[in-house]
């Protein structure tokens, strides 16, 4: 069992800078609960050697971490350029071309081969993080497209490209994107992360591979385009998780709006209960201090406040020089909030057309129930999950127990706020059940005798149906 129980969870991305065995034992036991591979970086070698990593550390200390796997998705980036950086001029022009060369003032290379034919004249070009600017002048339709450089700089080599305006034509799940999910579900990864997703058609195709592969990863759509935003309902209802991927979604979006947006789309993702990740540069300084600044040290807590599942660390804990403090750091401020002043139990409404409806309403009462009992734990036994993300929606300020046959569930649910996972495999009758659950949590000291806790279940055991049944159960 972790050390460390906040009900937000913490995602990682690894890298050199975390990817060692005594590291990251060291990163989880700080609180670390989902470990991320970023796909846009490093060989499929690389990322089969971190996942023995975390697998050989989950199983030798009974820890489930999961893990997430962030396919790159349509990402657009320039070529390598001359002497490792070139410096753009405003007002100079240069011509971004699709035929592949070492980049220079005049001529640069984008990995995006319909991009003449896609862009019109007057669209913006942001590179680096929106940190350079471009305006498309004239387009030949086949391969140069003629910029003016609006905000230049210093431009290195395979920086990313952002087009805001542009409709890019490139499919949601590019050749590499293709072989890399092939290679995850290989791994039975729990959480394939798909960048630039634009409508729920993106998701579905990809959950529609997963599905004829046999596999039983879950998706997380990765929110950081303008298309993704005006079709948002429509993502979080064929995903099984969201992240608001502030980094690129600020520069596709004008940044001022991102806050009400990550609003917004926490408040949509709890409704509908699906996890919401929070992601990029909220602890970013720390990449190369070991202290964060305070700005972002409230960013943190704003999050957890909002309700997210959880927040993200990016280069903090993949390139960064204190992964270990990054952790400390993050799992300290949630704790704070989480201890102090977190909005439990926020209001949520039910929809009487949902299929679940009825164990909806069972999962509600439980929340309800604990909250009025001072309960000290929801104790629920699933299969599918579906209770667990259920529950945990409802942001109850009891723990969420949650006991399963499914192995592989147990690390998926690391995601989710609140949820604490244990095998369990014996269903046999109710009683018998909820008394031997019940004890094991006493076994490890997680609840004590006088305790109050709200049991769910689904009666009769052996069909594993749908969560129909509460019980209020003092602990003896
Ligand atoms: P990335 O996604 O780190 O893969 O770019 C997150 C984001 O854009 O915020
Ligand atoms: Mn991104």
């Amino acid at each position: 069992m972790k050390p460390f129980h906040s009900r937000t969870k913490i995602v990682a991305t690894l890298g050199p800078a975390s990817a060692k065995p005594d590291v990251l034992y060291s990163m989880f036991n700080a609180g670390l609960d989902v470990c991320r591979l970023n796909f846009s970086h490093g060989s499929q070698a690389d990322h089969q050697e971190v996942i023995d990593t975390i697998r050989s550390i989950n199983k030798k200390y009974k820890y489930n971490v999961g893990i997430l796997a962030d396919l790159q998705g349509p990402k657009i980036r320039i070529g390598t350029v001359k002497d490792g950086g070139i410096h753009l001029v405003n007002g100079n022009k240069t011509i971004i071309t699709t035929q592949e060369c070492v980049g220079n003032e005049d001529r640069i290379y984008i990995t995006y081969e319909s991009f003449p034919k896609d862009v019109k004249a007057g669209e913006i070009i942001l590179l680096d993080d929106g940190k350079l600017q471009m305006r498309v002048l004239e387009t030949n339709y086949k391969d140069e497209v003629v910029c003016e450089v609006v905000h230049g700089g210093i431009l290195t080599s395979r920086k990313g490209v952002n087009l805001p305006n542009t409709k890019v034509s490139i499919p949601s799940l590019t050749t590499e994107d293709r072989k890399n999910l092939d290679f995850v579900l290989e791994s039975d990864v729990e959480w394939i992360g798909l960048s630039f997703v634009r409508n729920a058609e993106d998701i579905i195709e990809l959950k529609d591979i997963i599905k004829a592969k046999g596999k039983a990863a879950r998706v997380v759509a990765k929110i950081e385009k303008p298309e993704a935003i005006a079709n948002i309902d429509e993502i979080i209802a064929v995903s099984d998780a969201v992240m608001v991927a502030r980094g690129d979604l600020g520069v596709e979006m004008p940044m001022e709006e991102v806050p009400l947006l990550q609003k917004m789309i926490v408040n949509k993702c709890k409704a509908a209960s699906k996890p919401v990740i929070i992601a990029t540069q909220m602890l970013e300084s720390m990449i190369t201090t070991p202290r964060p600044t305070r700005a972002e040290v409230n960013d943190v807590a704003n999050s957890v406040l909002d309700g997210a599942d959880a927040v993200m660390l990016s280069g903090e804990t993949s390139v960064g020089e204190f992964p270990l403090i990054v952790i400390e750091t993050m799992q300290k401020i949630i704790s704070n909030i989480e201890d102090n002043n977190y909005p439990f139990h926020p209001e949520k409404f039910l929809k009487p057309s949902k299929e679940s409806f009825l164990s909806d309403a069972v999962c509600d009462s439980a929340c309800f129930l604990a909250k009025q009992t001072n309960a000290v734990g929801i104790v629920s036994m699933t299969l599918s999950g579906y209770t667990a993300f259920e529950i945990s929606s409802h942001r109850p300020q009891a723990p969420i127990f949650i006991f399963t046959s499914n192995e592989s569930l147990l690390n998926t649910l690391s995601l989710v706020w609140g949820v604490r996972g244990f095998y369990y495999d014996k269903f046999e009758s109710t009683d018998n059940t909820i008394t031997e659950v019940n004890e094991f949590l006493k076994k490890k000291k997680l609840i004590k005798k006088g305790d109050v806790i709200i049991n769910t279940a689904a009666i009769p055991m052996e069909i594993k149906g749908k969560t129909n049944m509460l019980k209020i159960t003092v602990i003896d």
